[in-house]
């Protein structure tokens, strides 16, 4: 188990470990969105096996995102101490937009490993 999560936060291949998923890490400030590689560069394993089977990675992602929102909604509210809900509405929105391609790479990534065969 904790090979795996090492795996998903290095996005390396669920049947070596070794290959990378993805080729760049996105730019959001160049709109750059992640690029992945179709199979590992080390053992060939083949990421997306059928078209739309990234379809599912965006639950991940959704409850990431979720997750995430309420993290820093009690971080925010309890122990930083701010009182104002739309400032901090704001302020998760910001971290959200900011975090998106990482989601989605962290997202793809846990659902390659997810159903690896
Ligand atoms: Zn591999």
């Amino acid at each position: 188990m904790g090979n795996t999560l090492q795996n998903i936060y290095q996005g390396t291949c669920p049947s070596c470990n070794k290959g990378k998923i993805f080729k760049k890490k996105g730019l959001l400030y160049k709109l750059r969105m992640p690029k992945m590689h179709a199979h590992c560069s080390v053992c060939k394993y083949k990421f997306e096996k059928e078209p739309g089977y990234f379809f599912g990675a965006m639950y991940v992602s959704y409850m990431l995102t979720i997750a995430g929102a309420v993290g820093l909604f009690i971080m925010l509210s309890y122990i930083v101490g701010i009182g104002d809900n739309f400032q901090i509405f704001l302020m998760i929105a910001a971290a959200m937009i900011g975090l998106s391609f990482f989601n989605m790479r962290i997202s793809r990534t846990i659902w390659i490993h997810l159903f690896k065969t």
